[in-house]
Formats: structure tokens, sequence, C-alpha cells
């Protein structure tokens, strides 16, 4: 592997395959820590996969590295493999120098909406539901809102089977929903290659959220987990820490951790109902805070997100009861 520093020393572009580069764009204040980007150049055109926030820390690492490349971005598509914003922030800005822009048909649309404010108003909405006004969150403070493109995006919707040929690499369109409701994934066949976007990261355990009453999101994305797993994978490149060689495992790693949190939910709720909020207090999370108000507030939104996804899943199995009041759900096995 070929490393390229920056002027600050920090290794950002790493070649990962033969024309496939990883661009590291830091994420400042995140846990999450870097976004890994691909860069992939071909003949006539290159493709970019997933951009980092919309935030200046992430536009000049980017710019940076796409100088260091020589890219010329006129001859280059952005594709965004899901809306959250450390993945679509600089959509907007790319696709101005040039760039085409390719995204999903579910999250394509849903990034057009998330640069209004109407979108984000309904997680108001969230907080009466979730429980959430006692800790009084706001939407303003949900990072989604914060760093997401505020221009309007014109993309080029994909839909599963689509192909997308760069140089001697032929990428098929892998629908794998549930991490957000229209992720998408991108398959070479020939090289057994295959860009999971944040469908399954090593050591991290993908958010599950709440999308809406619409979606039973959890079991969605237990699908798509089993649908990688039959693929022929030999590099699984993540958005996020490192680049898996074994999915399987990884996969039947992820199934366990929802079957664990499955039981903890079950036995929060067994003999008394519980809000949403209440729910992911009751939780254990791998953060170092000693109790939920030590939270920040977007780690607030992401526990009781993620405790909701749980939730809606064992109500929709007929498992739990749902009740009402006051426009807060509670949950009761
Ligand atoms: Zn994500």
């Amino acid at each position: 592997m070929t490393k390229t520093t920056n002027n600050k020393g920090d290794k950002m572009i790493t070649k990962v395959y033969p024309n496939i580069y990883k661009q590291e764009i830091p994420l400042p204040r995140n846990p999450l820590r870097i976004l890994n980007s691909y860069i992939i150049l071909g003949e006539s055109r290159n493709l970019i996969i997933d951009t980092g926030f919309n935030m200046k820390e992430c536009k000049e690492a980017f710019m940076d590295n796409i100088e260091e490349l020589n890219i010329d971005l006129t001859k280059t598509d952005l594709l965004i493999t899901h809306l959250h914003s450390d993945h679509s922030g600089l959509a907007a800005e790319v696709s101005k120098k040039g760039a085409g822009l390719y995204a999903g048909k579910i999250d394509g649309p849903m990034m057009l909406a998330m640069t209004k404010d109407e979108y984000w108003k309904r997680f108001e909405g969230y907080t009466r539901i979730f429980d959430l006004e006692k800790d009084n969150l706001l939407f303003h403070d949900h990072p989604g809102y914060k760093y997401c493109p505020k221009e309007a995006l014109e993309f080029n919707l994909l839909k599963e089977g689509d192909l997308l040929e760069v140089g001697d690499y032929a990428f098929e369109v892998i629908d794998i929903p549930g991490h957000t409701p229209g992720h998408i994934g991108l398959y070479e066949r020939n090289h057994r290659l295959f860009f999971g976007g944040d469908h399954i990261l090593d050591r991290i355990t993908p958010n599950i959220s709440f999308w809406g009453f619409e979606y039973n999101i959890l079991e969605t994305y237990l699908n798509s987990l089993k649908k990688v797993y039959e693929y022929d994978i030999d590099y699984l490149f993540t958005a996020h820490r490192n680049i898996l060689r074994d999915h399987k495992r990884r996969i039947d790693e992820l199934l366990q951790h929802h079957g664990k949190r499955l039981d903890e939910i079950r036995s929060i709720i067994k003999n008394k109902r519980m809000s949403v909020r209440d729910t992911a207090a009751n939780m254990h999370w791998e953060l170092r805070y000693d109790s939920w108000d030590d939270f920040p507030n977007p780690q607030k939104w992401f526990a009781s997100s993620e405790a909701m996804s749980h939730l809606e899943y064992l109500f929709l199995a007929g498992e739990a009861e749902r009740s009402e009041e006051e426009g807060i759900l509670y949950y009761k096995l």
C-alpha cells in the first residue's frame, strides 16, 4: 500500500487496490473520528464515494486530496451511499465544481428534503414521542441537521442492479436498507469488492434508528445483513475504521449484537411500561459517561432512536404492547 501524507504529516490517502484509493476525512468532535471516502480512478471518468460533513475541516481535507491525486472533478462522479451528513455533507460543494451526483432512489430524495427546515421540524415531534422533552432537547441539537448540505442537489437516482463502469471495474448497485431507509452499496463481482458505506463496520455497531412508523427498520436491517452474507467478498470497503476481509464473521457478530439488544430491552420493559427515553437510559452504552444526564444531546438522540427501532420491532412482532399518554409512547412486554 502506498501512503501520501498531508502537510500536517497525517496519512490521508492510501492506495487500497489497483486504481482505488481510500482518503481519510477527519470528522472533528465526532466519535466516528474519520470517514473513509473512496476514489476510483477511471480512464474517462472517476468515481468518488462519500464526502465528509459540510464543515470547513472536511472540505479542506477533501480538496487537498483531490489536488494530490490530480483529479479533474468535471470528469468525476460522486456517489453518496446514504443520507447521513458525514457521507453527504459536501455533495453540493463537489457538484458545484462540476462532478456528477449519484444516490439511491430512496435516500436521494430524502437528502433533498433534509436541506429544508421543514424536514427537521418532525424531529420536534419525536422529542415528545420519545419523552425527550424531559431533557429539553431541540431538533437544532441533532448533528444530522447541523452538517447536512443546505443547498438543492440534483441527483441521478440509482436502483438495485444499475451498473456503474469505471476503468476495468463494473460496479453493481445493491440495496442494503436498514442503517437508513435507502442505503445502497456497490458490488464488483469480478474482483469481489464491496463498498458498503455504514452497513457493516468493524468494531463499531452501525446505528439503527427510527425513521417513522412506516418502517420496521430493524427487521429491514437484519435482512440486509443476511443478504450481504451470501456475497462472495474479498474486500469490504467500510466507511469508518478498518477495511474488512471477513465480512461473514462481522455479520454474525452484528446479528448477535441485535439479538442481545432485544433481550436487554425485553428485560427493561418486562414488568413496567417504559418510555423510549427511559428504555434508552436503562440500556448499556459503550460510552464513557456515568449517567444518562452526562450524555451529550446528540448521543441522547442516537440512543433513544436506537431504542425506538428495537421497541417497534418487538411491538410489530406482537411481543410488546404500545400505548400513548399525553403524546408520549410507552412500551411493555
Ligand atoms: Zn451512516
